[in-house]
């Protein structure tokens, strides 16, 4: 199979997301995108988070009847910092005939050198990249520089830019202003009666 792979934090998912995994999937024929929530998203610490539970059901409710998008609550059970790569070893070893695709925003590309053991996560998978709002050519020669050899394993997705990101809902529900074009319905509704992202 040919698995694409979505790590985040999904607090909350958007259509950012999906369309990355849409893309990702058209582009790259995969099989299936498997959705997979940090239990500690490391390199967002320091800031609130919603709990498992809400991010969870929120992703659980945006892809609701996609049968190629399943969700994974591998990171969530795993004690410590969700690493990437330890993610993606557990995958291969489960699956060592699957072909994986590591699917990231821009933002996570550049600081991928930055992350726990970058080059086995080079190793394991190749990098499915979509544009970000702020994209910067720069940054990626930075990044290669510290990482050898990222832009051999980088696949660029034709996808257009689509401007959102979960910091901008949160803000934007902080401040009581709407959120309907920038996720699904259902997870509007979650959001609204649970009350989160409020303070
Ligand atoms: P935050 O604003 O809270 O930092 P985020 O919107 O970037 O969050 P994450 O859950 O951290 O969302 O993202 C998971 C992955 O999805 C990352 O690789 C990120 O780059 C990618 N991603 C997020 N939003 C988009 C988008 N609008 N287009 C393409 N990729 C995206």
């Amino acid at each position: 199979m040919r698995l694409g792979i979505l790590g985040g934090t999904f607090d909350p998912v958007h259509r950012g997301h999906l369309a990355l995994a849409n893309a990702a999937r058209d582009e790259l024929g995969l099989d299936e995108v498997l959705f997979l929530p940090a239990g500690q998203p490391w390199r967002k610490a320091g800031r609130m988070i919603a709990s498992n539970e809400h991010r969870l059901a929120m992703l659980r409710r945006a892809l609701e009847g996609e049968a190629a998008f399943p969700v994974s609550t591998l990171e969530l059970e795993r004690a410590g910092p969700s690493y990437t790569a330890d993610t993606l070893e557990a995958l291969r070893d489960d699956r060592p005939e699957d072909e994986l695709f590591f699917l990231v925003g821009e933002d996570a590309l550049m600081d991928l050198p930055n992350w726990e053991r970058p080059q086995r996560i080079l190793e394991l998978a190749r990098l499915a990249v979509a544009r970000r709002a702020d994209s910067s050519p720069e940054a990626l020669e930075e990044a290669e520089r510290r990482l050898p050899g990222l832009g051999e394993r980088v696949i660029w997705l034709r996808m257009s830019v689509l401007a959102v990101s979960a910091t901008e809902i949160r803000e934007r529900v902080r401040g009581g202003q709407p959120i309907g074009n920038l996720v699904p319905a259902a997870v509007e509704e979650y959001i609204r009666k649970q009350g989160l992202y409020r303070t």
